[in-house]
């Protein structure tokens, strides 16, 4: 197997998950993180890294390895890992539940853990101040901000670029992060030990892939608008999913169902990444929440559907405790809610969870590096797959590779222009 052994490959061979960890270890004079010329969020080179350097970050990147947690006695689910508890659920606060992604879980319980003091206050990405477009990491302390930074982003974040300094700080927080951020923040916790002291809660939400900045500029093309008029935009929330929403500074307002956002011909480059992750169901998160859809048969429908529910999983001990806790205290409702109904609604991860192992082996026939998966189960759930699932995997990667569209402009390009990626 071959891993990545600098940040240049994995940037440039497509594994960068865009955390911002790199620029939280080695400082902004040496790499910050901004829009790449394929629209995601990448470290871009001030200078040359010395050695060290490459090996503090090597330490830490997900792109090089995301190994999962100690399971200890319990066996994982073959596609969804551990789990200690799984519930459906909502916020029990309406405003939670109204404005949120889903059913305002996530969000029900980071306000849960500041209001009760457990914790200083919640790192998590939100709207960015100077763009309505674009996400920042963020400290909320409050559960005014807190709230405000609920829903969905699916466009480029870099929540763990300030991590570090937070860490200095002191301070005693819960994170709120994809998939891959919180795998980096357990890579960290190997070798801080800070980070299991002042980090007690690391949540993730379900996550099928994060699109570039392009996916944001084709909807609001779409819509007839320049991007330099928006003033609002929501991708989901308000409801559940909620419409994907625009308002201009003209005043005009836009919007289209969820559907229309991402099940239409609209253009939507996800990251190469994404494309080969193992764990699209936060296997290292305490809790990971995803969405809890209506079924219509066999397919989880993605109409309206009023107030939102959310399915969510205890990974770890102090997962299934803070559910619990959250629960005793009124801030999350909670429902019975079966493995068998886990496994029919999100089949989309569990196709994606077979389909790594085939997509590996394309990369490594190229000589292309790709990350250590460890206890993700890569090859059990391989395994699984059919074997139109495993050539359709294997072909996919194997062309893609070829034609070197696994890779992506180096750290030291320029970076991303929206009038002329957008399609
Ligand atoms: C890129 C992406 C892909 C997703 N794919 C799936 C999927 O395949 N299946 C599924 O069931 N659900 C998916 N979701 C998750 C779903 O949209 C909800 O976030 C999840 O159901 C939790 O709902 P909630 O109401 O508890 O979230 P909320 O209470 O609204 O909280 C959402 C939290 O996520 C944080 N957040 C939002 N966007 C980002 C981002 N880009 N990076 C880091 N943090 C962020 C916010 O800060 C907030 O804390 C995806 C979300 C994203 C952002």
């Amino acid at each position: 197997m071959r891993v990545a052994d600098s940040i240049e490959t994995i940037v440039e061979r497509g594994l960068c998950t865009g955390c911002g960890a790199c620029e939280s270890l080695l400082g902004k004079d040496v790499l910050r993180m901004g829009l790449s010329p394929e629209g995601f969020m990448r470290p871009r080179g001030q200078r040359p890294l010395r050695q060290d350097e490459q090996k503090a970050v090597m330490q830490v990147c997900a792109g090089r390895s995301q190994t999962g947690l100690a399971t200890g006695k319990t066996v994982p689910h073959r596609i969804f890992g551990t789990m200690l508890h799984l519930a459906k659920g909502h916020a029990t606060d309406p405003e939670i539940r109204f404005r949120s992604a889903t059913g305002g879980v996530l969000t029900a319980l980071a306000v849960y853990l500041v209001e009760s003091g457990e914790v200083d206050g919640i790192l998590q990405v939100g709207v960015s101040a100077d763009n309505p477009l674009l996400n920042e990491a963020r400290f909320n302390a409050t559960r005014e901000q807190v709230v405000a930074s609920s829903g969905s982003r699916y466009g480029p974040s870099a929540p763990l670029k300030d991590v570090g300094a937070l860490l200095d700080s002191g301070r005693r927080f819960a994170f709120i992060g994809k998939p891959c951020d919180v795998a980096t923040l357990r890579n960290l916790a190997r070798v801080d030990p800070r980070v299991d002291l002042q980090i007690p809660h690391m949540l993730a939400m379900v996550c099928g892939g994060n699109p570039s900045i392009a996916a944001t500029y084709n909807i609001v093309r779409r819509f007839g608008e320049d991007h330099r008029d928006v003033e609002e935009f929501r991708y989901r929330g308000h409801g559940w999913p909620g419409p994907t929403y625009l308002r201009v500074k003209q005043g005009r307002e836009h919007s289209q169902t969820y559907d229309e956002t991402w099940f239409s011909n609209l253009t939507y480059e996800l990251m190469f990444r994404c494309k080969i992750c193992a764990d699209g169901t936060g296997e290292h998160a305490d809790v990971v929440a995803g969405d809890c859809w209506v079924m219509e048969g066999d397919r989880p429908s993605h109409r309206e559907a009023g107030d939102g529910w959310n399915m969510h999983i205890a990974r770890t001990e102090r997962g299934r405790q803070l559910i619990e806790d959250a629960v005793v205290a009124g801030y999350i409702h909670e429902e019975a809610f079966s493995v068998a109904e886990l496994e029919a609604m999100h089949d989309d991860h569990g196709a994606k969870k077979r389909s790594v192992l085939w997509r590996l082996a394309g990369l490594a026939l190229t000589g292309q590096p790709y990350p250590d998966y460890g206890a993700l189960r890569v090859v059990q759930s391989g395994l699984a797959a059919s074997w139109r699932e495993r050539w359709t995997a294997f072909r996919g990667t194997l062309a893609r590779s070829l034609k070197r569209r696994n890779r992506e402009s180096p750290i030291t390009s320029g970076t991303f222009v929206a009038d002329t990626k957008t399609s």
